[in-house]
């Protein structure tokens, strides 16, 4: 039997030359920002039932529990660097283990963020993490700073991954191979660091926020703490590949309130779209223009013609169903 120290040292403890400089094994880590830059912060719990079905598969959820907290480093234009993980586990499985833990760290190495502490006890499988990243002082992606008349873009395409959820839920049907399409966007999203990165240190935008719970609800939230409104062009919203080959309302429903899309939306001066397209493709992320920040209160959908279209759509809350 793998007791929690064994199992620490043997899938978590990887000493390797980082920036902390103390990591794993003691009370607390150290850990510094360079010289100058300021350190952005943020945490991400998943719950077994809630976050991820029973029974997920372990390595697509060692991957998706660090790249929704890269997303939100992405989000602010930070760099990450470090992150802690905290385990609550219904048993000490190795095989479990050495999925997660490689599903996990070959994506926290792909952007460098080193693995320097956490907590591990036994209970129903819960992922909390803590990610922890740097920026230049003044740089960072704040909601509240999209300015009436800004741009607003989005990174990659919407949508597949609330498509594959309507099919797990037995809502929709797809054949087997956009299903798996739409799955790996639903398991594995990819964090937007590159992109956020340059848009903040450019600066090239003004607000940016992840999309983790539908776009409608997310730049809502900007919305709020900007205190704008905004339009969006309901049909220049970018599908994902799968989605984009179903019906208009349902692109449009899941492209506008999707959610567990982990695209970056972010507000920008129109002065700015040559050099933002010019940073998109330097960092290997589509991005598309899809509407501007209003003085109006609210939000508005409009269609091709700039017909009003209402769809009732609100983000998702946890606490609302
Ligand atoms: P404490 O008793 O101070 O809470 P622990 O015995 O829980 O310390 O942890 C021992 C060391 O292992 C600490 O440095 C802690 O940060 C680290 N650690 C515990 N669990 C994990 C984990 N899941 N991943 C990475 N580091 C961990
Ligand atoms: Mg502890």
């Amino acid at each position: 039997m793998l007791s929690e120290f064994d199992l620490i040292k043997r899938y978590f403890n990887r000493p390797r030359p980082g920036r902390a400089t103390l990591g794993i094994g003691d009370d607390c880590a150290l850990l510094a920002p360079a010289p100058g830059m300021q350190m952005a912060i943020s945490t991400d719990m998943l719950v077994e039932g809630r976050h991820f079905f029973a029974g997920a598969d372990a390595r697509m959820l060692g991957h998706k529990c660090i790249a929704v907290n890269l997303s939100d480093l992405a989000a602010m234009g930070a760099k990450p660097v470090a992150f802690t993980l905290a385990l609550a586990l219904p048993a000490a499985d190795p095989a479990w283990l050495e999925a997660f833990s490689g599903g996990l760290f070959a994506l926290a190495d792909a952007f460098d963020c080193e693995l320097i502490g956490g907590d591990t006890t036994k209970g129903p499988l819960t992922i909390c993490i803590t990610v922890f990243g740097e920026l230049a002082p003044g740089h960072a992606l704040r909601r509240d700073a999209a300015k009436v008349g800004d741009d607003i873009w989005i990174s990659g395409t919407l949508g597949d991954a609330r498509l594959a959820l309507a099919c797990y839920w037995d809502d929709y049907a797809l054949d087997p191979g956009p299903m798996a399409i739409a799955a790996s966007r639903m398991h594995t999203p990819a964090p937007r660091v590159a992109l956020g990165m340059a848009l903040a240190a450019g600066p090239l935008a003004h607000a940016a926020i992840d999309i983790s719970d539908g776009l409608v609800g997310d730049l809502g939230h900007i919305l709020a703490a900007s205190q704008v409104g905004a339009t969006l062009a309901v049909d220049a919203l970018p599908a994902g590949p799968v989605l984009g080959a179903q019906d208009l309302n349902l692109r449009r429903r899941f492209c506008a309130a999707g959610g567990d899309d982990y695209e970056l939306c972010f507000t920008a001066p129109a002065a700015n779209r040559a050099a933002i397209v010019a940073a998109a493709l330097a960092a290997g992320t589509a991005v598309t223009r899809v509407g501007s920040i209003d003085a109006e209160p609210g939000l508005r959908l409009v269609d091709g013609g700039g017909t009003l279209v209402s769809m009732g759509l609100a983000g998702f809350d946890h606490f609302a169903s």
